[in-house]
């Protein structure tokens, strides 16, 4: 199977993105949107980019223009048939996605490879009743899709070996990097990224620390990004917690993934972070950065290392606060725990988990590594010791017991 023309469908933020490394790939590409508005904006949208993209030196101007005249927009879907990898990027809406589905497949041939970029739904659901499932498959990029490196080449239990290798052919030369995930609630990157928001917001609720001593800890000591609070406002509460609710629901309720009550309450109140201008933090005239203002731990200034490097040693952990020798270890340990879940469901490989959360997330190591830094064995016994104090939501995966 050879992939030479590809099709986009829905030209927002996603598809606009998602045309744009198809066509910087080289392929033929063809963008659809049925508002036309939203069309014209799609392509305007991907030639700004590209533009923008030569001036901080990420292509050529040659290569931006051959890619800007790779893309032709596509007013109506019938404009798709001949495509052999429709790409679809519409509204997270099962129904909607079900009969575009139904729509594409009467459109396309039968030969033409049918993915979508959904984050949430399940591939298998948006596929009942087309004809040719076997070309059905996800292919899942992350935002901003040109900047992102990570896509997620999601099987289904019906996809054949021959789409899912074409559509991981068309991920690399789109300068992705692509991995295989099982279609299973979130798929890979966003399931494995679960216990970062869940348990610090578990830890708060317990009155282990404040937000910003939470943030600070993931931050200094866990070489994350961004603390889990900064980031909840950041995403939008409320955005995080449809997140929450749809892998609670579509994982059958288990504890360690119930939605937190603090969330639905700041939510309820309509603090849904930097978008409302209060969340976690408050967001008045002046942004509120608490994290700048706190100096360095010494240890990080002697390695001059900002952050970076994870460590779980208490004394080192001691410096950047007295509550981050029982901050941290609880949430590598619930980090490792969904790891071994995620295993034992076989939903992906151990380094394309790593990878997810490496490319996907930024995350300073993947889950897998993190579990070999603080070993499965004290994994499990924080764990358990947690299990005794508030219950299941720290139930250890029996591959954790396993070693
Ligand atoms: P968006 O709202 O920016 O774009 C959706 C586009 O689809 C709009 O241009 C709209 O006009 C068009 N559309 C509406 N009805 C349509 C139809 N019947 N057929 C085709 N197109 C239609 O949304 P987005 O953020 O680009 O998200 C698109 C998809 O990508 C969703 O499934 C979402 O879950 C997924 N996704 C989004 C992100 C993200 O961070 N935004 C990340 C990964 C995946």
């Amino acid at each position: 199977m050879s992939v030479e023309r590809v099709g986009v469908v829905g030209a927002g933020t996603m598809g606009s993105g998602i045309a744009q490394i198809a066509c910087l790939g080289g392929y033929e590409t063809r963008l659809h949107d049925p508002i036309p508005e939203a069309l014209d904006a799609g392509v305007e949208r991907m030639h700004a980019a590209l533009s923008k993209g030569t001036e901080r030196g990420r292509w050529s101007e040659a290569d931006a223009e051959a890619a800007s005249t790779r893309l032709s927009p596509a007013p109506s879907l019938g404009d798709l048939a001949g495509c052999d990898l429709v790409i679809e990027a519409a509204p997270e809406d099962l129904e909607l996605k079900r009969e575009l589905f139904a729509s594409l497949a009467e459109a396309c041939g039968p030969e033409t490879i049918l993915a979508s970029n959904t984050s949430s739904l399940p591939v298998t659901a948006i596929a009942t009743g087309i004809p040719h499932r076997e070309r059905v498959v996800g292919m899942h990029f992350f935002n901003p899709p040109a900047l992102m490196k990570l896509v997620e080449v999601v099987f289904t239990s019906e996809s054949s070996p021959e789409a899912l290798d074409a559509t991981t052919e068309v991920g690399t030369r789109m300068g992705r990097t692509p991995i295989r995930a099982k279609d299973s609630p979130g798929f890979i990157a966003n399931r494995l990224a679960r216990p970062y928001t869940l348990e610090s917001l578990r830890m708060l609720a317990d009155g282990v620390a404040d937000v910003e001593t939470i943030d600070r800890v993931c931050r200094l000591g866990g070489g994350f990004k961004m603390g889990p609070f900064e980031l909840i406002d950041l995403i939008g509460l409320d955005v995080n917690l449809s997140v929450a609710r749809s892998f609670y629901a579509q994982g059958g309720e288990p504890e360690r993934w119930r939605p937190s009550p603090i969330q639905e309450c700041l939510v309820a109140e309509g603090r849904l972070g930097r978008k409302s201008g209060q969340g976690f933090y408050d967001y008045g005239e002046e942004e509120s950065s608490p994290a700048s203002a706190v100096p360095l731990p010494r240890y990080m200034q002697q390695r001059n290392s900002g952050t970076g490097r994870p460590t779980l040693d208490p004394d080192e952990l001691a410096e950047i606060d007295p509550a981050a020798p029982e901050i941290l270890p609880r949430l590598v340990a619930q980090i490792a725990n969904e790891a071994a879940f995620a295993l034992e469901e076989e939903i992906g490989s151990p380094t394309d988990m790593d990878t997810a959360m490496r490319l996907g997330f930024n995350w300073p190591l993947g889950p897998l590594e993190f579990t070999d830094l603080i070993g499965a064995e004290r994994a499990l016994e924080i764990l358990e010791a947690l299990r005794e104090q508030h219950g299941d939501a720290y139930a250890p995966a029996p591959r954790l017991r396993a070693g």
